[in-house]
């Protein structure tokens, strides 16, 4: 097994070596590795401590980021690095930090506290793979399994229960039978976690491709996880039918219920993010325009990524939408004018045809606007300043 590891990393594990300490890429990077993905971010780990680490990097940029649990990050070629010392978790008393982390010189010992064998290896470029736990048999079987036992894993930190469910939807990993029963048996210890880690995992579970499996055959954790969530029967597929895409999915899993606005808040979702949940769910709402005038002036209220999103979520939760999504695509293509701020004209220019500004600006904008829609004018600025001036004597 060769990983091929990125210059910017193998200078930190050479260095570390050159100064007598161990050091291992670990985790995620591993795993993404024998997945054949480029990983995000790499991590490393050492039997350096941590100011042994820092003085190993003096000459470069270094962050503090959790020394007291043995992490520190080096900027290697401007591109960030965590180096954590090879630690044993003591008691977790929140199920949720360990009260105290010891350092230890085994890096065995270092991959016993990792969450799932598939994140509990590490490699070296010249040692090669350390992998006590059977994660790569895991990796090749697709396999979720907690390190140890699962409910003593699940009980020391809960989060772990999401984490696991964000793997099996992300990676399409099915989860081991024992780990399964303790994710099930123990979610409700998920209550005692802070929400902001809570809604992180449900963020990259919700957008995984395998969706779907995950929220059938744990909708027990769902459903006290996702506050007020109304379920029903084919919401997981429809989730898995919508584009990768949060506010989709969240207007999918949302799409029966009531609040929505203070679900997301319970849940300390991104305003932003709660915010176009919220309007997406009220436009599907709305009937969708069957003509092509008023699927312009749609168009042009929502604009392209709303309009998507609805012609996603209706479209997975059943209704027809090939001829609108074919209006869309003619509207897009040919860039028609659907909106006030599309017209050839604007309000300085109606000004100077001696508009009076205030209402009667806005009023005769929208009638431009109307005109162009149905054809009565073509978006063009004489065009529009002729027919305003008519549009002017006759009222
Ligand atoms: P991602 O692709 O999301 O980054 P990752 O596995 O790299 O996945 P990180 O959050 O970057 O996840 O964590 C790095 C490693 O730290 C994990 O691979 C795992 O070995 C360990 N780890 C992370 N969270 C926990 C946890 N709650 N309990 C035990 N080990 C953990
Ligand atoms: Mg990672």
């Amino acid at each position: 097994m060769v990983i091929q590891i990125p210059d910017f990393v193998e200078v930190v594990l050479t260095r570390l070596n050159e100064n007598g300490y161990e050091a291992y890429v670990v985790g995620g990077c591993v795993r993404d590795a024998m997945l054949g993905k480029l990983a995000d971010d790499w991590d490393v780990c050492t039997s350096a401590m941590p100011d042994q680490v820092l003085s190993c990097f003096s000459d470069m940029r270094t962050i503090l980021t959790g020394i007291e649990h043995g992490t520190v990050t080096v900027l290697s070629d401007h591109k960030p690095i965590e180096i954590t010392t090879y630690r044993i978790d003591g008691q977790y008393t929140d199920c949720r930090h360990p009260d105290s982390v010891t350092f230890t010189a085994s890096i065995v010992e270092d991959l016993a506290r990792r969450d799932f064998t598939v994140n509990a290896m590490a490699y070296h470029p010249n040692r090669g793979l350390v992998d006590p736990f059977g994660g790569q048999q895991d990796v090749s079987m697709r396999v979720i399994r907690c390190v140890g036992d699962p409910h003593t894993r699940f009980r020391e930190d809960s989060l772990r229960i999401l984490i696991g469910l964000r793997f099996a939807s992300v990676l399409g990993f099915t989860i081991d039978r024992s780990t399964s029963d303790a994710m099930l048996d123990l979610h409700l210890l998920l209550k005692q976690v802070a929400v902001e880690r809570v809604y992180t995992e449900l963020e990259k579970m919700l957008c995984g491709e395998s969706v779907a499996s995950v929220l059938t055959a744990f909708r027990t954790v769902f459903s006290s996880v996702f506050p007020d969530l109304v379920w029903y029967s084919d919401l997981p597929d429809v989730i898995e039918r919508l584009p990768c895409d949060l506010i989709c999915r969240f207007g999918g899993m949302y799409h029966k219920s009531a609040n929505i606005k203070s679900a997301l808040t319970e849940l300390k979702a991104p305003k932003m993010v709660r915010d176009e949940v919220v309007s997406l769910l009220k436009a599907c709402g709305e009937k969708l325009p069957i003509d092509f005038p008023n699927i312009r002036l749609w168009f042009g209220v929502y604009g392209h990524e709303c309009v998507q999103r609805i012609l996603a979520l209706v479209s997975a939760l059943g209704q027809n939408v090939a001829e609108l999504r074919a209006s869309v695509c003619k509207i897009e293509q040919d860039r028609l004018c659907c909106s006030i701020s599309d017209l050839a004209v604007n309000g300085d220019d109606l000004l100077e045809l001696g508009l009076q500004p205030g209402k009667q600006l806005g009023v005769t904008l929208k009638a431009l606007l109307c005109a162009v829609v149905y054809d009565q004018v073509s978006n063009d600025k004489q065009a529009l300043l002729n027919y305003t001036a008519k549009y002017l004597i006759e009222t």
